[in-house]
C-alpha cells in the first residue's frame, strides 16, 4: 500500500511488477478515425510492467521503429485486489486518476493486424506507457465527467471528455475483473479520444486533466 500512496505523493513511478490493462475503441469518434467498428464489449489488451515509465518533463521515444502515435488516455490507479468485482466494488477500488500516453508503433500495429497477429510488439515495448502522477480522488468524484487534453507544439491534438466513453470506468473494471485478477497498483488506460497523431523527437507537449496543466518534451 505504501508504494501506491507514494505514487500519489508525486514521487516517480517505481519500475514495478504491476500490470496495465488498456482499452481499445472506447470513444466512438476514435474508433471511426482508425476505421474500426464500434465494440459490443470492451476491447482489452495489456502492457507489461516493462512498458511503465514516468511521464516526466523529458521522456524518450524509440528510434527507427516507424510512425509513433500518441494516444492520450485517462489512467485509473487501483488500490486493492479485485476478482469478479461488482461495479460498486470497482468504484471503491479506484483511488487515483492520472494521464497515460498509450504510445503505439502504428505502422507495425497495422502490419500485425493485417496478418491477424498479436499487437504486443507495437503496444508493449519498453517505455510505451508513460504515466503521470496520480491525483487522489474521493467517492464523490464523477469519473464520467472528466476533461483532458493534449497539445503538441502548441496545437490541440486531442480533447476528451469521459462522458463520451462507450463503456464507463466502473463497467470496464468490473468486466476486466471477471477474467483477470486486478492487483493493487495496477493501472487501467481507459481508451483514447479522437485525434491520435504522430509524435516526433523534440515535440513539446502540454497535457491537462481537469484544468491542471503539465508540460513535457520529447527527447531522443
Ligand atoms: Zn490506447
Amino acid at each position: 500500500m505504501n508504494k501506491i500512496l507514494t505514487w500519489i505523493d508525486n514521487t516517480p513511478l517505481p519500475s514495478s511488477n504491476n500490470k496495465i490493462f488498456c482499452i481499445g475503441r472506447n470513444y466512438k469518434a476514435h474508433a471511426h478515425e482508425l476505421g474500426n467498428e464500434l465494440p459490443q464489449e470492451p476491447v482489452i489488451f495489456m502492457k507489461g510492467s516493462n512498458a511503465i515509465s514516468s511521464l516526466s518533463p523529458h521522456f524518450s521515444l524509440p528510434e527507427n521503429r516507424g510512425l509513433i502515435h500518441h494516444e492520450l488516455e485517462i489512467a485509473l490507479l487501483i488500490g486493492e485486489t479485485l476478482k469478479n468485482a461488482s461495479e460498486e466494488e470497482c468504484r471503491q477500488a479506484i483511488i487515483g486518476i492520472g494521464l497515460g500516453l498509450d504510445l503505439t508503433l502504428r505502422e507495425l500495429q497495422n502490419h500485425l493486424k493485417s496478418k491477424q497477429l498479436p499487437w504486443e510488439r507495437a503496444k508493449s515495448f519498453d517505455g510505451s506507457a508513460p504515466i503521470s502522477n496520480f491525483i487522489p480522488i474521493s467517492q464523490n468524484t464523477d469519473l464520467q465527467n472528466l476533461y483532458f487534453s493534449l497539445k503538441v507544439n502548441d496545437e490541440y491534438r486531442q480533447q476528451g471528455w469521459t462522458g463520451d466513453m462507450i463503456f464507463p470506468c466502473t463497467k470496464l473494471l468490473s468486466f476486466i475483473s471477471q477474467e483477470f485478477t486486478v492487483d493493487a497498483g495496477d493501472i487501467i488506460l481507459t481508451g483514447t479520444p479522437k485525434g491520435v497523431s504522430e509524435l516526433k523527437a523534440k515535440d513539446t507537449l502540454e497535457c491537462t486533466i481537469q484544468g491542471q496543466q503539465t508540460h513535457y518534451s520529447v527527447v531522443v
